[in-house]
């Protein structure tokens, strides 16, 4: 009598996995499949667990006789938009590794292939960032009457709009960090609060100069002082 442990089967033999492309692949009626096509069909292994023995996803599909995915071409507006939005959830420069679901829509590879590195996808963004400094977005009478409402005694007319831009928080971040101005504490994604420094209740501008980042506490005992 011979024991022996059969690892290999439990997870399957190559073949195995390319069979089960396969399957799925012609059950589905496609030539080509993403992980999350394989992921979300009723399959046998995971798109994990595939891309990983064969090094990468399109080279088991091709193994299989399938079309590799095609690497969507991602605009440069997309890209830079995505950014921001790690920058601002992180509250600091997006490291490589920062780049993954949930936190970020994109991989660093489309970076990689429209920029050439990281980096200077990395330069590349800051020079957008910085090539527009204030927000001088037209602002329609309307908006303006709302705060003419609101504070009938004073009548600021804003040069800016009252809540700062993607673009502008950036901006900030990129001057104060992910820390509060007044006491130093590091915050990140819902915790980070855009802080007109003169209130906008007060005439100020949502400016980078007027600008910058305060923690919850700190933001709300200013609300409470204007
Ligand atoms: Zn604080």
């Amino acid at each position: 009598m011979k024991y022996e442990l059969n690892f290999r089967n439990n997870r399957g033999t190559d073949q195995e996995l390319l069979d089960d492309l396969r399957r799925i692949a012609n059950k589905l009626g496609k030539d080509s499949l993403t992980g999350r096509d394989y992921d979300d069909a009723d399959k046998k292994f995971s798109s994990y667990t595939i891309a990983t023995r064969f090094g990468k996803w399109n080279i088991a599909l091709e193994q299989a006789g399938l079309k590799s995915v095609l690497e969507r071409d991602v605009s440069e507006d997309e890209l830079f938009k995505n950014l921001e939005n790690v920058w601002i959830k992180l509250g600091k420069q997006p490291l490589y590794r920062d780049m993954k679901q949930p936190l970020s829509k994109f991989t660093p590879s489309p970076y990689n292939r429209k920029f050439g590195t990281w980096i200077k996808a990395l330069e590349a963004f800051v020079e957008f960032i910085n090539s527009v400094s204030e927000d001088k977005e037209e602002i329609s009478d309307e908006e303006n009457s709302i705060e003419i409402t609101i504070k009938p005694e004073i009548i600021f007319k804003h040069k800016t709009k009252r809540n700062p831009s993607e673009r502008l928080k950036v901006q900030v971040l990129m001057r104060d960090g992910n820390k509060c101005r007044l006491c130093g504490i590091t915050v990140t994604g819902d915790n980070i609060h855009f802080d007109h420094i003169l209130p906008w209740s007060k005439g100020g501008e949502t400016t980078l100069e007027n600008l910058q980042v305060l923690c919850a506490p700190h933001n709300l005992a200013k609300g409470n002082i204007e």
